[in-house]
């Protein structure tokens, strides 16, 4: 294979996204880093997988499915979420909705930040169609109301606080209406919308499905409260991936028989007041699987290996979470395996990942390692710290490096 044969996906998109691309005309991993010998990291897209992640969520998933943006920005991802069926988005920023609208011109999106700039609702409101945005306090319900004047089509969702839980990532310090202040602001908002919802997000990670149910319940006393009908309800994010091999996680049906019955419980105590919608925004459980990198071992000091990346580039969940992704040497070799501590290209002493990674113990300088579950916030998180912020970007076919229960791979 040569160079240019190779697809470097560096093209404008089409716009004409719901074209299914087939996955055999892309590389394999292996033959692009035979051809490209990169020396800078090597980001590589799988398409496919990212379909495939989206439409097993929205087959299982008896609601709307709203993709978190933020998770993995990129078109050649949003466009391989439309083909997997998403067609709502959950932006937080003006440069998110901006994009989500010139990429996927019919894609509905939702503003789901609860803190705005009032530019940032005007020109959301005004300049491209958004209807639905996140509040969790009644001054965030001022400035969205003097941004779009008296109107019929506005929809708010309350977000709501939940206590701290057992996600690897918790969500909840940093935005939410208390509990016990939710019910005032619902019904306030009840007198001003046309569509009424209540959201929460269990924390990022979070691999007990039993958390879903519980915030149902909370958001069902909070609801008895107000005693306004409801429209929606919003289960948020969170569902978990898989990343080190023996990661031993529910399958994705076990987290929606939990919303289900969560679901149905909170309908019988609400009545006529239930929401008829729900409404989920994954963003890791979509995307993780759909991106690996492929790193370079600049040197080796014992069980140390010095490589192109780190926690400043896309690898900062193996820093400061000290998390192990599922790895593998490109060359091949038969050595037995040993545990390598891994460091950035970054002259920061920070930039160190412990996790512990085990790779053939003959593994030397220019040897490339394929890092993956990258996908979702991985690439995103990328600084340009150092200098460091160089590399190439292919779309390729190979399957994920590690499979999450109950999604399909490919
Ligand atoms: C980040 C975020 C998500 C996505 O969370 P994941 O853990 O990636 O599924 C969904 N909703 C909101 C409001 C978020 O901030």
């Amino acid at each position: 294979m040569t160079a240019s044969r190779l697809r470097v996906a560096v093209s404008p998109l089409r716009r004409d996204v719901s074209r299914r691309r087939s996955a055999d005309a892309l590389p394999m991993v292996d033959a692009v880093v035979a051809v490209l010998r990169p020396e800078e990291p090597l980001h590589c897209l799988r398409p496919a997988a990212i379909t495939a992640a989206a439409r097993s969520f929205v087959e299982a998933f008896e609601g709307r499915t709203l993709y978190a943006v933020k998770c993995n920005p990129d078109p050649r991802v949003l466009a391989a979420l439309w083909r997997g069926g998403v067609r709502a988005f959950d932006c937080a920023s003006p440069a998110e909705v901006a994009l989500v609208r010139q990429v996927l011109p019919d894609a509905t999106i939702h503003y789901m930040h609860p803190v705005k700039a009032r530019s940032a609702i005007r020109t959301a409101w005004h300049q491209h169609g958004v209807r639905d945005f996140a509040i969790d306090s009644e001054a965030e319900l001022d400035k969205i109301l003097a941004e779009t004047g008296p109107t019929e089509e506005l929809g708010l969702i309350v977000r709501l606080a939940l206590p701290k839980g057992n996600a690897a990532l918790d969500l909840s310090g940093k935005f939410g209406i208390a509990p016990e202040d939710a019910p005032a602001l619902l019904r306030r908002a009840r007198g001003v919308t046309a569509r009424l919802g209540i959201s929460f997000h269990v924390g990022s990670q979070c691999a007990d499905p039993a958390r879903w149910s519980a915030a149902i319940a909370l958001a069902g006393d909070v609801a008895v409260a107000a005693g306004v009908k409801l429209d929606m309800l919003d289960v948020g994010g969170g569902f978990p991936v898989a990343y080190a091999p023996e990661d031993d996680l529910p399958q994705l049906g076990a987290f929606m028989a939990e919303i289900d019955a969560g679901a149905a419980a909170l309908c019988e105590r609400l009545g006529d007041l239930a929401p008829a919608e729900i409404w989920a925004e994954p963003g890791r459980a979509l995307v993780a699987q759909g991106a690996s990198v492929v790193v370079q071992v600049q040197a080796r000091k014992g069980d140390a290996l010095y490589i192109n990346d780190g926690v400043y580039g896309s690898l900062a969940d193996a820093g400061s979470l000290n998390w192990r992704f599922p790895l593998r040497p490109v060359r091949r070799t038969d050595a037995r395996l040993r545990r390598f501590t891994l460091f950035g290209p970054t002259c920061d002493s920070l930039d160190r990942m412990d996790g512990g990674f085990w790779l053939p113990e003959d593994i030397a300088e220019g040897d490339w390692i394929e890092i993956g579950q990258l996908g979702a916030y991985g690439a995103t998180l990328r600084t340009a710290f150092n200098g460091f912020d160089r590399g190439q970007l292919v779309e390729v076919a190979d399957a994920p490096l590690l499979e999450t229960p109950g999604y399909a791979i490919a």
